[in-house]
């Protein structure tokens, strides 16, 4: 595993596990206990994920059994567009998340989405981090004009921004302008969510066979490669084990090359900017 460090000072695994679409409490509690146990040291939830309760649950119960330390995780959890009315709302949003969690502070806060009044919502996680209930602040799906606005604007410029990475939505221009604010880039869907064959890709199946490793590794390989955190999603242990199974092989210049010419240039799984998409996430609750 490798860490990068945060605009804070902070550390943060260039790997960590999501746990999106996870709705059941028993199972999602089971699955953090088991990525724990598969190496996993970076959680990722959402208030939005109505898992929160079952993810404190499974940490806590990989601490009682000495598999980590509240110390060693890094625990990334967002505001939903519902609390991001107001200051206070973030705030209150943050201390809420807290509570479910089980947790007396989190590594990471992001704003979940560009919507909303998402200034005053970011002035309420700065307020939540300035007290000590987050290590860290940051957003998500912040595209390079609305970051641009945002880091030229606050106080406290964003640690990480995440956003869909992967090969058939590589967002190199993306990523130089998190870059230039010195933003940590982290992937949502780094596996694509499944689509475009990402798992039986006949290109990525031969790069991999050269390492004895999976079309999915190479992909996420390519990621961390790059620079870029990835915090891909499995309920299966074989699954969740090999895909933190990346860090003993490293693509050629020319692989790398080739995994990035599968770009699409835009994504099949969401347009954030389509208004209509917009106004279905404003109008979800
Ligand atoms: P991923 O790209 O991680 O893909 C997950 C899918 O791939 C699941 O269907 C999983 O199935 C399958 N899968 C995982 N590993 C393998 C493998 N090795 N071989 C075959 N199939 C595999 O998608 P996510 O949307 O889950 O993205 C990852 C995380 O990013 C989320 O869990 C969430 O934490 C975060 N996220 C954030 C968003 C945001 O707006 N900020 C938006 C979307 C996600 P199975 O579980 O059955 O194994």
């Amino acid at each position: 595993m490798e860490y990068i460090t945060l605009n804070t000072g902070a550390k943060m695994p260039l790997e960590g596990f999501g746990v999106f679409q996870i709705p059941d409490a028993a199972q999602c509690e089971e699955v953090v206990y088991n990525a724990i146990k598969s190496g996993y040291r970076l959680l990722d939830t959402a208030a939005a994920y109505a898992n929160e309760e079952a993810v404190g649950k499974g940490v806590a119960r990989a601490i009682a059994d000495r598999l980590t330390t509240r110390e060693e995780l890094f625990i990334t959890t967002k505001v939903w567009v519902s609390d991001m009315t107001s200051e206070d709302a973030a705030y209150e949003a943050v201390k809420t998340s807290l509570g479910r969690l089980a947790m007396d502070y989190v590594d990471l806060i992001l704003l979940h989405q560009p919507m909303g009044d998402y200034f005053a919502a970011y002035r309420g996680i700065t307020r939540a981090y300035r007290e000590g209930l987050t290590k860290a602040i940051g957003v998500a799906n912040f595209y390079p004009a609305i970051l641009a606005n945002l880091c030229e604007t606050v106080e406290v410029t964003p640690a990480v921004n995440q956003v869909e990475l992967h090969p058939f939505f590589t967002q190199e221009a993306a990523l130089e302008n998190m870059k230039a604010y010195g933003v940590v880039p982290q992937a949502w869907g780094p596996l694509a969510e499944g689509k475009h064959g990402i798992f039986t890709d006949s290109e990525f199946t031969e790069i991999g066979d050269k390492y004895g490793k999976s079309a999915a590794q190479v992909a996420l390989r390519w990621n961390v490669q790059r620079g870029v955190s990835i915090i891909p999603k499995s309920v299966h242990v074989e699954r969740m084990e090999q895909n933190i199974d990346i860090w003993d092989f490293a693509l050629t210049d020319e692989e790398m090359a080739k995994v990035a010419a599968k770009d699409l240039g835009h994504s099949e799984i969401v347009n954030h900017d389509d208004p209509e998409f917009v106004k279905f996430v404003l109008n979800l609750h």
